[in-house]
Formats: structure tokens, sequence, C-alpha cells
């Protein structure tokens, strides 16, 4: 008998504008279905009453209101685009929740970027106190009791964290992986990944390349995720081979 269980939600499956796009774009995504409304991407991970996020994007506090979740131990980041990480600043109010400050785990790029852009966040000043801490990700490293292994993974000009957590992992804005990186994935049973559109994107691989990773891979079930709104949900549905499927946001499900 395994002793906990992980539950991981998805916060937002939406890519950097978020579907609808403003302007009440729905591209072709079919507006009378509930699981075309994406947020911008991020999850929550819920284990032995410990919550991880990975990525804060700019939807965060709605997202973390809805999920009510009023405490995040550590916050995983997967790279330094604005969609991932734009809601760093609602963070305040978890740190005020806890009284401590958050750590934020990431590469040293991603680090170095969060450091530069959010130093109030990082750094005390006269007038205001920081509310993060950072940590650079090693190949393995632990958060409370949760073994956590990553590796970089190519999105076009920068690399992004693919984060493993127990036999789940995330792989988010993904254009390809180094090398044979992508065995470190085997054996896994749950998968979210990245999946913005149909057609290659200089940054982001295909569907066709995506659903070539899941069959190499061959997790029990695979999520995709960070869609824009040229993808529709039960349109994708169909396209999509067994064990995959289009994530919606709020979709809760154990590892
Ligand atoms: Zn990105
Ligand atoms: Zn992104």
């Amino acid at each position: 008998m395994r002793k906990y269980t992980m539950k991981v939600r998805i916060l937002g499956c939406g890519s950097s504008f978020g579907v609808p796009l403003i302007g009440n774009k729905f591209g072709k995504c079919d507006p009378n279905n509930d699981k075309n409304f994406r947020t911008r991407p991020s999850i929550l991970i819920s284990h032995n009453d410990k919550n991880i996020l990975i990525d804060s994007g700019p939807d965060l506090r709605n997202q973390l209101l809805k999920a009510k979740c009023n405490n995040i131990n550590a916050v995983l980041y997967t790279h330094q685009h604005a969609d991932h990480i734009h809601g760093i600043n609602d963070l305040r109010a978890l740190s005020l929740n806890i009284n401590k400050k958050i750590p934020a785990w990431g590469s040293q790029e991603t680090i170095n970027y969060l450091l530069s852009n959010f130093n109030y966040i990082f750094k005390d000043s006269k007038n205001y106190e920081s509310i993060m801490e950072t940590n650079i990700i090693k190949d393995r490293f632990k958060i409370e009791d949760l073994n956590i292994q990553s590796f970089q993974h190519n999105h076009g000009k920068i690399d992004c964290t693919t984060y493993i957590l127990d036999n789940f992992a995330y792989t988010t804005d993904i254009k390809k992986f180094y090398d044979d990186s992508i065995d470190k994935l085997k054996g896994i049973k749950k998968w979210i990944v990245g999946c913005l559109r149909m057609d290659e994107h200089p940054s982001h691989a295909s569907f066709e390349q995506i659903i070539d990773y899941v069959k190499y891979i061959k997790p029990e079930k695979t999520y995709l995720t960070h869609m824009t709104a040229l993808l529709d949900y039960e349109t994708l549905k169909k396209d999509c081979p067994i064990n995959v499927e289009p994530a919606y946001d709020n979709l809760l499900f154990e590892v």
C-alpha cells in the first residue's frame, strides 16, 4: 500500500493569450463549451498536506481563489516567459498567510531572470520585506518529503525545465528534447505536456510531434496543456489517440 496520494489540479491550460482572447475572440473554440475557457498555464500539486505550484501565471489570483488554496509551500518555475511568471506579485498574499518566505525553485537562468526583474520579491528594501527566496534546481532534489527530478528541454531560443514528481511529469513549452533526456520520462504514469496548436511553431512542437513523444514514453495517461484558441476541446479530443486528451481548467486527478 502506498503511503500517500498526490493530487494534481490544472489551474490553467491556456497559452499566453488565454481563451477567449481579449475582444471575446474564441478562434476555433466553441464558446458554448466551458472546457474551452482557458486561463494561463499553471498547476497545483498537493501531497501530504503540502502544496507545490508550478509557475505563477498572470491569472494566479483567480486560479487560487477558485481552487480554495491558501497555502503554497514552494513554487517550481519552468522558464522565464511572462505567461508563466507574471502572477508572482499575487504570492504576497500567500506569504502573509503562512508568515514566511516562499521558496522559488528554477534553473540558474530562470532564477537570474526573476532576480533582475522582480527584485522587490526577493530582496528586502527599506520599506518592503521580501516574500520569496531562491533555490537552484539540480537533476535530483527534494522539497519537503517529495523527491523531484528535473531536466532542461528546448523551447526555441531558450530552455525550459521538465519536472518529474514521483510518477507524474510536467513538460510545458517544448520544441524538442535534448539527446536522450526523453528517456527519463519512461515509466511515468501521468504526463502533462504542452501542445500549443496543430502546426509547428518556432518555439513549440506540432501536435504530431507531441503524439510521437507520447507513443515513445507510453504514459498511462497524457493531458495536453498550453493550448491556443486554435484548438477546440471536442475537436482535439477526437484527434487524440487513446489515453491522450486535452486538459481543461480545474481538471483534477490523482497520481
Ligand atoms: Zn514559453
Ligand atoms: Zn508559455
